[in-house]
Formats: structure tokens, sequence, C-alpha cells
């Protein structure tokens, strides 16, 4: 197990049958510590709050776990006028907050064109905007992207596709993933994630959720237990495992380390303690609720959601060693070592190559990789395949801000020369140094070449 934890802290890669692994082990106390360091490595000990106005509870769908279905008669409906969210976005901005989370349930009163024309006000605040509203077209999502919406969240809830269909009677799994994907392409921070403890859910179907998330390159993944509503065909069933869904968010945190993961309300509202518990198991985001209260009572998804009192989290941040963070809160921060990407559009891309080319390595560099791979090589961490920008090195030991490349003969061309420059001075711009060897070397001098790694070592302490 604890090679297992040691892969995921180093590598932020597991297959399948170790997370189920995980999953699946007695005791997650170990995973929830190595989340809590990754956590602190990544993104550091700043806690975001977004606020949150839910603005319609009036939804199309009919999701068998939420009270707020199209089929469930008990719930008084409501719909907030552009200037209630005006007033409520205005609010939070003057509290501090800096990010307005606008959601509801998929009510097609609010079109993207006049979704479009809040946004563009709420911008003013000199806020960021993350919509949380449900599926819509591909142009639709444009329109809210350039009205200046900067986030969307879209649960996919579960990657079984038949036990999606079952959830969600009429919908349709591929187009809530083309939904995702089309996000992701209009270089919206994406989020989504998943409900544990769905009937007929298993714990394979939840590694396979965690792969998806991978997968997709999200930016933000929200993980809640289901708790079960009275008047939903769920009704009879048991509420969702505490401890299994703070299993599933902590190995998100452990498989992407620099992404923003909230301590759900569902959470809190399942544990007492929840919310601590989620912020010290690799959380790092927590999204108080901001809607007036006549409203909020009415926007009932599930019962007896917890509320947040400001002065009590602040404290309760404060006693774990926490800060509220005074930043928009995107995806990662200056200190983490994946930072040094800076387009979150493009580093799907590039993390989606870096996985590809570290399944094809040549000879060279497996050779390389085997000699230092698990810290062998003094103690020092390298990785392999690493984005850096636009770029994506061989080999990197962060720590040391040390690259390390392996050329063939192809680097010879005077295309490729210009290329390397280029490459090298935006790397060597970032703070690294690059050290560079022919694959020769690595065949016939590989003493030469870890001498030569050492004495750059030597050198810059
Ligand atoms: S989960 Fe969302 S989309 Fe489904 S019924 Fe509830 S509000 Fe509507």
């Amino acid at each position: 197990m604890i090679d297992i934890i040691n892969k995921a802290k180093s590598e932020h890669d597991l297959t399948k049958d170790e997370i189920i692994f995980l999953l699946s082990c007695e005791d997650g106390s170990l995973i929830f510590k190595a989340a809590d360091e990754i956590r602190k490595q990544y993104v550091g000990d700043e806690v975001h709050l977004r606020a949150l106005i839910e603005f319609s509870n009036i939804c199309r769908c009919n999701c068998v776990y939420c009270g707020l279905r199209s089929q469930n008669r008990d719930v008084e409906r409501y719909r907030l006028s552009k200037k209630q969210i005006l007033e409520s976005a205005q609010k939070a901005a003057d509290f501090g907050y800096k990010t307005i989370v606008l959601q509801s349930g998929e009510d097609v009163f609010f079109t993207a064109d006049y979704l479009a024309e809040i946004i563009k006000e709420i911008k003013n605040l000199d806020v960021a905007v993350t919509l949380s509203i449900g599926e819509r077209t591909f142009e639709e999502y444009k329109i809210l992207k350039d009205a200046g919406a900067d986030r969307f969240l879209l649960r996919i809830e579960t990657t079984d596709k038949k036990l999606y269909e079952k959830c969600h009677p009429n919908a349709n799994f591929e187009n809530r993933v083309r939904c995702l994907r089309d996000l992701k392409k209009l270089g919206f921070e994406t989020g989504t994630g998943c409900l544990v403890g769905l009937p007929e859910q298993t714990i394979e179907s939840l590694a396979d959720d965690i792969l998806f998330f991978k997968d997709l390159d999200a930016d933000m993944i929200g993980i809640g237990p289901l708790i079960v509503h009275p008047h939903t065909p769920l009704k009879d069933k048991p509420n969702g495992n505490f401890d299994l869904a703070l299993r599933v968010m902590s190995l998100t945190r452990l498989l992407m380390p620099d992404i923003n993961i909230p301590a759900t309300t569902a959470m809190e509202t399942l544990n007492p303690q929840g919310r601590i518990i989620a912020l010290q198991s690799g959380a790092n985001v927590v999204m108080p609720n901001l809607t007036d209260n006549d409203a909020r009572i009415k926007y009932e998804i599930y019962p007896n959601k917890a509320g947040i009192n400001y002065t009590e989290l602040s404290e309760k941040l404060s006693q774990i060693g926490r800060t509220i963070s005074c930043t928009k809160g995107f995806r990662g921060n200056k200190n983490s070592p994946l930072s040094l990407n800076p387009s979150p559009a493009g580093r799907g891309k590039n993390v989606n190559l870096a996985r590809t080319l570290r399944k094809n390595m040549t000879p060279q560099e497996t050779k390389f990789w085997n000699l230092v791979r698990n810290n062998q090589f003094q103690n020092i961490k390298f990785k392999r395949q690493y984005p850096i920008g636009p770029y994506i090195v061989d080999f990197i030991a962060i720590q040391h801000m040390l690259v390390v490349e392996l050329d063939g003969g192809g680097h010879n061309t005077d295309s490729q020369q210009k290329y390397d420059i280029e490459r090298a001075k935006y790397i060597t711009s970032r703070g690294f140094k690059i050290l560079r060897f022919w694959n020769n070397d690595i065949d016939n001098n590989i003493e030469g070449v870890f001498e030569t790694i050492s004495q750059t070592l030597r050198d810059s302490n």
C-alpha cells in the first residue's frame, strides 16, 4: 500500500487496479495524509472562497437523486431577477469574495444572451465568474465565455454510462462528455466531479471516474457523497459513505496535484466536521452560500444542507494552519511546480502528449530512466516527459531546477537546432538549467553522464 501511495505522490499516475486497491483497503488515513502533503506542496495553505448564488431552482431535468428534479411537485420554485442576482454579486464582492459562482437548475429561461448580460456586469466588480447551469450547446457556451465567464462546473456524476443513464432519465452520457470537452476547448477552467454512493455504483466505476478526471485534465473536481432526498426515487436508499467519498477526493488530489478541489457542502452535511476533514485530506476550496435566505432554503438538492458561518470558518482554518486567499484562485499557484505551464488550455494537450511520450521512450531514455527512477540517483526525484509551457522536456529534477535532455542524430539539422535554441531560451527563462547528452553518451559513457550531473548539482549548491 505504501509503495502505491509513494508512486501516486511522485508520479501522479496510478493504474486502475492500483486505484481500486486504495479505494478498497481497510484504512484510508495514509491516503488522506499523502493528499494533504501534496495539496500543501502544489497549491499551498491558502483556501479559496467562492461565493455561491443559487439564482433559479427551476430545472427541466429529472435526476433521480435531486430534490429539484422537475417531477418533484413538493418544491416551491423560484427564479431571481437580474437585479437580485447583481445585488447578491455586489454584496459578495463588497465582502471581499474574488469569485462569484452562479448556479441554477437547467432553466432555459436564462438564455445564453441573457446570462451574458449578467456576466458582463458582474465582471465589472473585478471578480472571477464561475457558472454551474448545466448542459448547453457549444455556441451557447461560447457566448458565455465571450461575455467573460472564467470557469464552468458540470459534474459527470458517474462515468458508468449505464448507471448515468439510469440516474438521469432522458439524458445522454455522450452529450455530457461532449459538454465537458467543449468547455475545455473554449478555455473555461472546467470543473467536474462525481457522486459517491449511487445505487449499483461500483468501486471499479469510481476508479474510472478518477481516471476520467485526469484524462479530461479537469481544473476543478467536486466530490460529494450521496445524501438521499425524501421526495426522490432514491428515498429508501442509504446515504453515501463519507470515508469512501473522502478517498475518491484524496486520490484525485494525488493524481491531479495542482487543481482546485472544494470541501463540498455534502461532506459537511454528512459529517459535522466534514469540511475541515476534507480540507486536511486534499481540498483547498470552500463555497459559502450567499443566496438570500428565502431562496436558499428552496434550493434543496438534498435535505439539511450545512451552512457556513464565516467567522467560525476563518477560526477553524487558522487552527489548522490555513489562511483565506485574497486572489481569484485559478488552477495551481505561483509556487507550484506545475504552474510552469502557463496555459490552462494548452496544458491538457501537453499532458496527454507527455503521457504518450512516456509510453514510447527511446532505448536511451529507458536506460536513463531505469537508473534514476524512484530517487535512485543521489536521492533526487526525477520525472520524465514533463511539460514546461509549450515544450516537453525529457527528464526533470524540479527541486534542483535541472532539466536533462537526451539527443539523437536528428538534432544535427539546421531547423532542429533553431527549434532547440528557442526551446532552451524558454526553459532557461523559467529558471532551469539544461544538460544535454547524446544518445551515444548514454550507450557508452553513462558514468560520465552521471558525473556531469553530479558536478552541475555541486556547482549550483
Ligand atoms: S441535479 Fe441539477 S440538473 Fe439534475 S435535477 Fe437537480 S438541478 Fe436539475
